[in-house]
């Protein structure tokens, strides 16, 4: 092993190697020198454990992948074609080409963010948006941060801390993520009072939980998961006729937050956001990445009493929304205002489209397969948190169903995983399944491309 070591290079000698000579022409010096130390190192560790010292060109050549995947950034584009619209793996929504403007001109320059420029005095960030927010959803006020889990982290402290917060026991949720209801109820300093069973939760047992100390009742929107056969919920109407007897404030956390009616798509009712403010709550919360279709924000709307509250409390500077992504928030609501969401917000084209356009396309994409795929009835789903257990019809390109099978469609996969841009796709079984109704039209090009090399590479 002594002798092994000793076949160690010295840096300068990896230095003198013609490909790191290459790297220290486009990189720092002192960057190619520390990766190149940081490699011996590994490699010492790799002759302690009892292997052979590689030679001075290898280590050269993986000193070179090192600092490649330094500088090219790791995160980038894919085309998803897992048939979940929204993935929070694959980022959430991808924006309209409005919003993506928006967000390059406020990002590119000075912007008039806490400017009001009628007067020339000192506004604030919220007012971008608030209006439009009020308009859309019928709120009094409105107050965007930096995401839902932050938007009802801000309000349960700053309304409910050392009080009690009552909620139904099937509520008492996690998300996903880290996000547990009763984690951020300890994290804001309100107590959890968990009221009926994991099924059943009936008004007279949030009533009968009522104390002096009750700050609250909190609805949770169960996001990804149902409970089925002998359940009872409760409206939120009568929370709220309840909490309106106590005089107590019912909080929303709807989640996704959904602006527009998801059963003419033949989709169960999402809870719509406009729906929670004129039954009376006193706050509701919900992302801007889901079901609304811009980039990470969470909102909250409601009364403007609490939400002046909450604007006022230090936590909010904590969690405050930056301009970019506020320019691109505004971009998006506008799109609703204008009645133009479905053709514009790409989430909602998603979800609209019909299906014989999901066919043709993915028609087109298996032409590029021949015999390796057939186009199956499938069904795709919205994701998000937002209607769990509801699936849209869609029709997906099945590989591996055929053939020789199973072993194309793993590979396949892969090579597809590791394409430039990256398609993910679904393997189910033995089966790679691509669903259109989650990709971009715009994107078919990219597919076609990318399946065409792909097969090629098979051969
Ligand atoms: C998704 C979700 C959250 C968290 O929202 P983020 O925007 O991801 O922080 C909170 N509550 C519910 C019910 C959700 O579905």
């Amino acid at each position: 092993m002594k002798s092994e070591f000793r076949q160690l290079p010295s840096v300068d000698k990896l230095l003198g190697e013609q490909s790191i000579k290459r790297l220290t022409a486009l990189y720092p010096h002192d960057l190619v020198v520390d990766v190149i130390r940081q490699r011996l190192e590994q490699e010492r560790l790799s002759i302690a454990r009892g292997n052979r010292c590689a030679s001075a060109a290898e280590i050269a050549e993986s000193v070179g992948d090192m600092v490649e995947g330094l500088v090219y950034p790791s995160l980038r584009p894919v085309v998803n074609a897992s048939g979940v619209i929204l993935h929070t793996n694959l980022g959430r929504a991808p924006l309209s080409k409005e919003a993506i403007w928006a967000m390059e001109e406020a990002s590119k320059s000075y912007c008039n963010l806490e400017l009001d420029l009628e007067s020339g005095v000192r506004g604030s960030r919220q007012v971008h948006v608030e209006r439009i927010l009020c308009q859309l959803t019928g709120a009094e006020a409105a107050l965007v941060v930096n995401n839902n889990a932050s938007a009802v982290l801000l309000g349960l402290t700053a309304l409910c801390k050392k009080k009690e917060v009552v909620v139904s026991r099937g509520q008492a949720v996690e998300i996903g993520g880290g996000f547990r209801i009763p984690d951020v109820m300890r994290q804001s300093g309100a107590k959890l009072v968990e009221v009926g069973t994991t099924n059943c939760t009936y008004i007279q047992d949030y009533e009968q939980a009522i104390t002096d100390k009750t700050a609250a009742l909190l609805r949770v929107h169960p996001s990804n998961f149902r409970v089925e056969g002998f359940t009872h919920g409760v409206a939120l109407e009568e929370m709220i006729e309840l909490g309106n007897r106590h005089g107590i404030q019912v909080l929303d956390d709807l989640g996704s937050g959904c602006l527009l009616d998801t059963t003419v798509f033949g989709l169960a009712l999402e809870p719509t956001v406009q729906d929670s403010v004129k039954a009376g709550v006193g706050l509701a919360f919900f992302s801007g990445d889901k079901l609304v279709g811009g980039p990470q924000v969470g909102i909250i709307v409601g009364k403007e009493q609490l939400v002046k509250k909450l604007a006022k409390h230090p936590l909010a500077r904590a969690v405050r929304i930056d301009k970019i992504r506020l320019a691109g928030l505004a971009a998006t609501l506008i799109h609703y205002l204008k009645g133009e969401a479905l053709q514009r917000v790409p989430v909602w084209r998603m979800i609209a489209m019909p299906l014989a356009e999901v066919e043709k396309r993915a028609i087109a994409w298996a032409g590029v397969l021949g015999d390796l795929a057939e186009v199956t009835d499938g069904e795709a789903m919205v994701g998000g948190g937002s209607l769990p257990g509801n699936t849209l019809p869609t029709k997906l390109v099945a590989i591996g169903t055929q053939g020789r099978g199973a072993v194309v469609a793993h590979k396949l996969a892969q090579r597809l995983r590791r394409g430039q841009p990256p398609i993910i796709g679904r393997v189910s079984g033995d089966v790679l399944f691509l669903d259109a109704r989650s990709v971009l039209p715009e994107e078919d090009k990219i597919v076609v491309e990318a399946l065409k090399d792909a097969v090629a590479g098979l051969k």
